[in-house]
This record gives structure tokens, C-alpha cells and sequence, in this order.
């Protein structure tokens, strides 16, 4: 099995081509023991080597010749507090960005909402990036969900591993994009709470053999 680090690294440089991120905004983690490994502040990610890679402690304290992401206090609040998340993965991407900007939570305009844990995508209030206000705030917002947006900012997805993390940070840009879209043509119609409640019922059962 490969090193966790090298699969933080691969799972990272998969998230521009997957139009996640440019340049170096963005991070991404991955529980290891105690803590857990976190993407440099200000690095490349095609640059990266394992040895770039910081273990975070749950004190945010870190071990590691680079500096963690300025951005790490809502990746070890969510290690802390969820003890089934295994990975976190935080982008600006275009379009989450977009709906974000607006401060509104995406309604069940697609059943697929109900991949994320409930009937919307919550927006988490506004605070400055890497602030403890923000990390509460985006907590706030990811109760019984998979990911949240942040307001003027970004994305948050918690997995239970890296390739559930990307997954659904990859799944929430498209949605974000599509109700984008809808919202170009009209209101869109929105699913009922009951409707919602089966798709969460089919989808319980649902890859099962
Ligand atoms: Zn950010």
C-alpha cells in the first residue's frame, strides 16, 4: 500500500484537472493515527514530495520541515468532531464560488442534494479564512451533512477517505453548475420533503449486493 502521504498528493494534483482549483488555493487532508496529514501553505501541488507534507496533531500543533495550510482549523475540527470523517477536501472552484458569493443555500433542486446528507446545502456564514469563527461556522453548516459552502469563499467536503472526498467535491461543483444553469432559465422546482426522503431511503439501500 502506497504512502498516505503519496495518495494526498495524487488526490491533490486530481483536483485542477477535475476543475476544482487553480493555482495554489484550495487544500486538502487525510486522518493518520492521532492527526492528520494536510497540503503545504503556498505550494504547487505537482511540486509536492512526501517530505512537504505536515502531520497535523488535534492541537494544531504540526511536525514537518513546511508550514500547514493557513487554512487547517476546519480540516482538525472536523477530524475532532466526526470521528467517521477520513478526509477533507476545501476548494474555491467556479462555480460553488458563484453560488456562495449569493449567501443562500442550495435548495432540492436534484435529488442528488440528498448525497450530501439532507434536503439543501447549507452556506456557512461569513468569516475571514482560517479564522476559529469560520471553522465554527462551517461546522455549523456541515451538521448531518457531507459538505457545506462557505459564504464569499469556497467549498467544504468531508469523506470517509480521499476518494469519497473528491468524489463529492467533484458531484457538489457539478450541482452548484447545474442549478447555476436552472437558475438562468426560471425558478427551478423544487423537490418536497417527502421526495427527498425517498431518494435518502433508496440511496441507504442503494451499491448494496
Ligand atoms: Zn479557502
Amino acid at each position: 500500500m502506497p504512502d498516505l502521504r503519496t495518495q494526498l498528493i495524487a488526490s491533490a494534483c486530481a483536483m485542477q484537472p477535475a476543475g476544482l482549483n487553480r493555482g495554489t488555493s484550495g487544500n486538502l487532508s487525510v486522518r493518520h493515527g492521532d492527526g492528520f496529514y494536510i497540503t503545504p501553505t503556498g505550494m504547487a501541488y505537482t511540486s509536492l514530495v512526501e517530505d512537504d507534507i505536515p502531520l497535523m496533531a488535534l492541537d494544531g500543533s504540526h511536525l514537518g520541515r513546511r508550514k500547514p495550510s493557513s487554512e487547517w482549523r476546519f480540516h482538525r475540527d472536523l477530524y475532532a468532531s466526526r470521528p467517521q470523517v477520513g478526509a477533507v477536501l476545501h476548494a474555491h472552484s467556479p462555480f460553488a464560488v458563484s453560488l456562495a458569493c449569493l449567501r443562500r443555500d442550495i435548495p432540492p433542486f436534484h435529488y442528488m442534494i440528498a448525497r450530501f446528507g439532507g434536503d439543501t446545502i447549507r452556506c456557512a456564514k461569513y468569516a475571514i479564512f482560517g479564522s476559529p469563527e469560520l471553522s465554527n461556522a462551517a461546522i455549523t453548516a456541515m451538521r448531518d451533512r457531507q459538505c457545506c459552502l462557505l459564504a464569499n469563499h469556497g467549498m467544504l467536503v468531508a469523506g470517509r477517505d480521499l476518494d469519497e472526498a473528491l468524489a463529492l467535491a467533484i458531484e457538489l461543483e457539478e450541482l452548484c453548475e447545474q442549478y447555476w444553469r436552472a437558475c438562468q432559465l426560471g425558478d427551478p422546482v423544487l423537490l418536497d420533503a417527502g421526495e427527498m426522503a425517498a431518494v435518502r431511503e433508496k440511496f441507504a439501500g442503494y451499491g448494496q449486493q
